[in-house]
């Protein structure tokens, strides 16, 4: 998007041309909504802030980041931060605008949203990360809100950020507003759950598609690309489940053990090391023999695009779940797809942490909060209850999960753009 700025020309092999080619692939099953999906194509708002400030050594230092709003026709924004090297405003707007999908697919009441901002947070200091954190939040002070729009964590974001997210956004309005960020720590409003739940809900839909396809959990071959809070806490849920985690990738190289990884072990050490911390339980390998370990169920839980062609050709999985937001290329999806391979989705599959999150708003909206039994079980209803939905819609209209999950999320969205009509 560098030479023309334009919501509807995106750059080649983007996120934000992956969801575009998402959208129209769904055209066809929307019926009369389809005279609205213009709407889904473009976002709402989009907002970008510069961010100075001063760095340790007295320099100061500049950062760019955003805000999109891609839609917010069935309520307000939702949608997580993100901070890294790469961060784009193209793709925070395909990151936005899969949370309007998502949001949309599991039912809660809130349109989509995005924001990063454009920044190493592993060169900054403590200090340094506080300082970014606060002065992009009272940046975008101006849109976000707890019934406008609510961020919440994303990659390389956390609790901690969440709460000085919290309090700076207080602090400008006056008052303690602990709605208007999710993901915030347990004694500031935060929700039990909600650190393993977007990994929760990747078990809970890939527990729900092997059985669907006659696989036993117990035994199978799992490769998990990326090893942070989603792909760590699925692995881990699996492996309880009795899988075999046999690969794994994170920034730091990819391990391998064909007799599954002992993650016991594995991640502690990740945390501190990264993945190949853990020399003593498997074989380093060059980071493309990943896709081509013999595996059932593949995770790509890491970032966006890592799915191309060439890897949904080499994969022995059957099945693949996206934790990831984004990580199949549209030419990979067709290609899985005439090799038998099912996909769940990242618009359904991931969609366990910002249904945690919706948890999260209403217990600081009610002051009133629930145990993790009750977070647990209201999470897995709603996921179920989603699945099985797409599912019948993928089966009546013989399209793939993820076709069916944008059928039935953009008809719920369009619906309710129509509804409301055109102002003025
Ligand atoms: N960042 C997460 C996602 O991509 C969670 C968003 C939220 O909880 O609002 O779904």
């Amino acid at each position: 998007m560098s030479e023309k700025l334009s919501f509807v020309s995106p750059t080649a092999n983007s996120p934000w041309g992956t969801y575009l080619s998402q959208v129209d692939r769904v055209v066809p099953y929307l019926g009369p909504l389809a005279r609205w999906v213009e709407t889904l194509k473009r976002p709402k708002r989009a907002l970008i802030v510069d961010v100075p400030i001063e760095m340790d050594d007295g320099s100061i230092a500049h950062f760019e980041g955003y805000r999109v709003q891609h839609n917010m026709s069935r309520g307000p924004g939702k949608g997580g931060i993100r901070f890294h090297p790469d961060v784009t405003l193209e793709e925070v707007m395909a990151l936005s605008a899969w949370m309007t999908i998502k949001t949309a697919a599991v039912n809660l009441p809130y349109g989509g949203a995005k924001g990063g901002i454009r920044v190493d947070p592993k060169k900054l200091s403590p200090q340094e990360l506080e300082k970014v954190t606060r002065r992009y939040t009272s940046e975008i002070g101006i849109i976000i809100g707890p019934h406008t729009d609510i961020p919440a964590p994303d990659v390389n974001t956390n609790a901690q950020i969440m709460a000085w997210m919290m309090d700076t956004y207080s602090m400008n309005v006056g008052g303690t507003a602990t709605g208007v960020v999710t993901g915030k720590p347990l004694h500031l409003g935060g929700s039990l759950g909600r650190v393993k739940a977007t990994g929760r809900g990747v078990f809970v839909t890939g527990r729900e598609a092997a059985r669907r396809l006659g696989m036993d959990l117990r035994g199978a071959r799992i490769a998990v690309q990326g090893f942070g809070n989603v792909g760590s806490v699925a692995a881990e849920l699996f492996a309880e489940a009795g899988a075999k985690i046999v690969a794994v990738q994170d920034h730091t190289g990819t391990i391998v053990n064909s007799n599954g990884l002992d993650l016991a072990k594995l991640v502690p050490i990740s945390r501190t090391d990264g993945v190949v911390g853990f020399k003593a339980g498997g074989d380093i390998v060059p980071n493309e023999d990943f896709w081509n370990t013999p595996c059932d169920i593949l995770i790509p839980a890491a970032l966006e695009g890592q799915l191309t062609a060439e890897r949904a050709q080499k994969t022995t999985a059957k099945l693949v779940l996206e934790g990831a937001n984004g990580p199949t290329v549209p030419q990979a999806d067709d290609i899985l797809a005439e090799r038998g391979v099912l996909v769940v989705p990242d618009v359904i599959c991931n969609a366990g942490g910002v249904t945690v999150s919706y948890f999260e708003w209403v217990q600081d909206f009610s002051s009133f909060f629930w145990d993790e039994d009750e977070i647990n079980v209201r999470l897995d209803r709603i996921m179920m209850n989603a699945l099985n939905q797409i599912w019948d819609t993928a089966d009546k209209h013989k399209i793939t999960l993820r076709t069916a999950t944008y059928a039935v999320a953009c008809e719920r969205i369009l619906m309710a753009r129509q509804e409301r009509g055109l102002y003025p």
